[in-house]
């Protein structure tokens, strides 16, 4: 399939999800371009798309040089806090914000204001990253003193299960989480935004009111 196609199948889910949970707002969709060539990731930006989401360095300042300069680019991987400085002045949002160090790293690299969210290991899996969910406020709280760092949501991975209910169990909690964080009105921490659902799990975070899907597989496809 083209992905011109994919992504009309994957509006036409999302509305159908969010029109069941009363969800008014359509999340944005983040092409997830890591197992895809510049060609592939070009196909995407033609077919409308503007967010794009890589998890390597390469990968991504490679994306970043080859498409049009509107594009709007998203770091949703672990980053080592030696390689901030390669990155981070490269990226318009960083997803995996989970260590007071590297939270350190990058206000000492980052040569402006970079929106961050928040990994939360809502499901606590101990092979995921993120802070857990009890600790999320006291790790907000520790961000105040970075002033290049902006807390604009919270973002998670669900696990690889088929348990639909679980999985939207998972997504509330971190949106509850969310809206908990974003009443506190913190002027570095406005925390609007939640990140979250892939290929498999996207119509599921649709319905629990995400911002940003990200989305490889089912969209631009991926290439061994
Ligand atoms: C790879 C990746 C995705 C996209 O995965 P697909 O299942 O291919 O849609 C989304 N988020 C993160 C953090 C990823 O690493």
């Amino acid at each position: 399939m083209n992905v011109q196609q994919n992504l009309e199948q994957i509006n036409e889910e999302l509305k159908v999800h969010c029109k069941k949970e009363h969800v008014s707002t359509l999340p944005n969709v983040i092409a997830v371009t890591k197992y895809v060539t510049i060609d592939r990731a070009n196909d995407a930006y033609y077919a409308g798309i503007r967010h794009f989401g890589e998890n390597r360095i390469e990968g991504c300042l490679q994306k970043k040089q080859a498409l049009p300069n509107d594009i709007v680019m998203h770091f949703i991987g672990s980053l080592q806090t030696r390689k901030v400085k390669e990155v981070i002045n490269d990226i318009d949002y960083f997803h995996a914000l989970d260590r007071l160090k590297l939270a350190k790293e990058i206000n000492k690299r980052a040569e402006h204001k970079i929106k961050c969210f928040v990994q939360v290991n809502v499901s606590g899996e101990s092979s995921k990253q993120g802070v857990s969910l009890e600790d999320v406020n006291t790790f907000i709280e520790n961000l105040e003193q970075f002033e290049k760092i902006e807390v604009v949501g919270l973002m998670t991975m669900a696990p690889l299960t088929e348990d639909e209910p679980y999985i939207k169990s998972l997504f509330q909690a971190l949106r509850l989480k969310r809206d908990e964080i974003k009443a506190l009105n913190l002027n570095y921490a406005p925390c609007k935004e939640l990140s979250m659902g892939m290929s498999n799990d996207f119509h599921i975070a649709a319905e629990e009111g995400a911002s940003f899907v990200r989305i490889g597989t089912k969209l631009v496809g991926k290439e061994e």
